[in-house]
């Protein structure tokens, strides 16, 4: 295996499948088969999912709502994603663990590095809910802070596109995948791989990224597993 502990981000916008809002049950019962053959494989497996599918704080204040208490709305909607994922991982027979970054005491743990490092050490999924705790981030901070601080071997970002292109490959048919790239080219030719915030700080502790099809079936174990999936970006 090339890597044995990852943590995946997945967004809240793909866990809506072909709907328009929510969670949608076949999606979220694919993405726990791709997680659970990870986990058989041995890989020690952190999550963060996001909650785009439910509430965006920058939504708020078109709605009368200020920021802040928007982003606490958002906060709270990945919550509700993580306990779906929770529990649609434990069906299967997957043990997992959800740390929240905001104290929900009746619903999950809160969470404690070195509880959550123990967790995964026992082969447990440790999925952190309510992003970084704080305003003004995202879920791709949290996906980035949260794997340098439980020292991932790398973020997993699984999206519906295979990897980072020159330009949308949604809008631009001639736009080129990269197999790998660096950190500074992707600065440099303003790549939209997560928001900087959470690209920064990837960086700077040199934690690898990578952009992958998490709508493949198989290409996150062949992922791990050292298959050349997606973009690297080292
Ligand atoms: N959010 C926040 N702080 C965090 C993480 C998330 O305030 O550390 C809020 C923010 O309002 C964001 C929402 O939660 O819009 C949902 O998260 P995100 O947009 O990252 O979800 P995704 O795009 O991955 O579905």
């Amino acid at each position: 295996m090339k890597y044995k502990r990852i943590l995946l981000k997945l967004s809240g916008e793909a866990l809506m499948g072909e709907q328009k809002f929510g969670i949608d049950s076949e999606r979220l019962g694919q993405y726990t088969q791709e997680i659970k053959k990870v986990v058989d494989a041995g890989i020690q497996v952190a999550i963060v999912i996001g909650g785009g599918n439910i509430y965006r704080g920058i939504q708020a204040e078109k709605s009368g709502i200020d920021r802040v208490q928007g982003d606490h709305m958002g906060m709270l909607a990945t919550l509700i994603n993580s306990m779906a994922l929770q529990s649609a991982l434990e069906k299967i027979g997957v043990q997992t663990r959800l740390m929240s970054a905001i104290q929900m005491q009746q619903l999950c743990e809160p969470y404690i590095r070195r509880r959550a490092v123990r967790h995964l050490e026992k082969g447990r999924v440790v999925i952190f809910g309510a992003g970084t705790g704080n305003p003004f981030f995202t879920t791709d901070s949290a996906a980035s802070l949260r794997a340098i601080e439980i020292e991932a071997d790398v973020v997993l970002k699984g999206t519906r596109v295979d990897g980072v292109y020159t330009a949308d490959p949604e809008k631009n048919p001639d736009a080129q995948r990269y197999n790998n790239i660096s950190f500074d080219e992707v600065y440099a030719k303003g790549l939209n791989v997560m928001d900087m915030t959470a690209f920064t700080l990837c960086k700077e502790n040199n934690l690898p990224i990578i952009v992958f099809d998490m709508n493949m079936p198989g290409n996150l174990l062949r992922l791990v597993q050292g298959a050349e999936v997606g973009t690297l970006i080292s």
